[in-house]
Formats: structure tokens, C-alpha cells, sequence
């Protein structure tokens, strides 16, 4: 079983890795980018280290974050920066050797010795 930046599936838990766009546009990252198309008069954000791979409506995802649900995560593209908030949502519960963790370091940033800040940790910080 193999590990990309945004899954892991060496146990049947099946890990995937979440970042929420809102909590990047929230803590002022200077990766986040933003631009207006002139066609449509759209403004369109994303990340200039492709964390998370795709460009995003920005008006869409701010109305979307106004919802019960909010705006939500999308599979990173990318391996996190220590900064960056992820959170790893686990696919399937289980108990068994089946389901003992292969890749704890999954959990962490890649390539980082520092912890990475979970998504409901309200006092993380991009960097200056
Ligand atoms: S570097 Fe990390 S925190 Fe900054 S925009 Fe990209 S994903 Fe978000």
C-alpha cells in the first residue's frame, strides 16, 4: 500500500489529509494568492505552494462558510507546510492488526520535526 501527500492507505483505516481553504484565508497566509478573472469578474484564490491543488471562487467559499456546513476540506495536493492547517479524516473505525497504524508521521507535517495545528486550534499563526 502506498502513501501520496494527501492519503495514506498502509492499514484499513484509510487516512486522507484535509486543508480547509477558510482556516488559510482566515490566518492571512502569504501563500494564499487571489485574482480577478476580467471575463467574468470572478475573483479566484489558491495557494502559491499548491497545498491544495485547485483555484477556489472566493465569494462561493465565503457564502459556503456562512452554511451550516461551512466551505469544508479538500484533499491536500501537496504536503503541508508546518504552518499549514490540515486535519487527517480517518475513513474506516476498525480494531484488529488490520487496523494498527503503519505511518504515524502521516499525522505531522512532512519533512518537519514541528507538530502540525489541527484545524479547531484557533491561535495558529502563518508565518511573518
Ligand atoms: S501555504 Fe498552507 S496555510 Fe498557506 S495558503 Fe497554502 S495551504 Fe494555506
Amino acid at each position: 500500500m502506498q502513501t501520496k501527500s494527501g492519503e495514506c492507505r498502509r492499514c484499513r483505516h484509510f487516512c486522507d489529509k484535509l486543508i480547509e481553504p477558510m482556516r488559510c484565508h482566515e490566518m492571512e497566509c502569504r501563500y494564499l494568492y487571489a485574482y480577478a478573472d476580467e471575463i467574468n469578474g470572478r475573483t479566484y484564490t489558491g495557494c502559491l505552494h499548491k497545498v491544495f491543488g485547485v483555484e477556489i471562487d472566493r465569494e462561493l467559499m465565503l457564502e459556503l462558510e456562512r452554511s451550516r456546513f461551512g466551505f469544508g476540506g479538500i484533499k491536500v495536493a501537496e504536503a503541508p507546510l508546518p504552518h499549514c492547517p490540515f486535519e487527517v479524516d480517518v475513513t474506516f473505525m476498525g480494531e484488529g492488526e488490520d487496523f494498527e497504524c503503519a505511518n504515524m508521521p502521516f499525522f505531522d507535517c512532512s519533512g518537519s520535526d514541528r507538530y502540525c495545528y489541527r484545524i479547531n486550534e484557533k491561535d495558529r499563526k502563518a508565518p511573518a
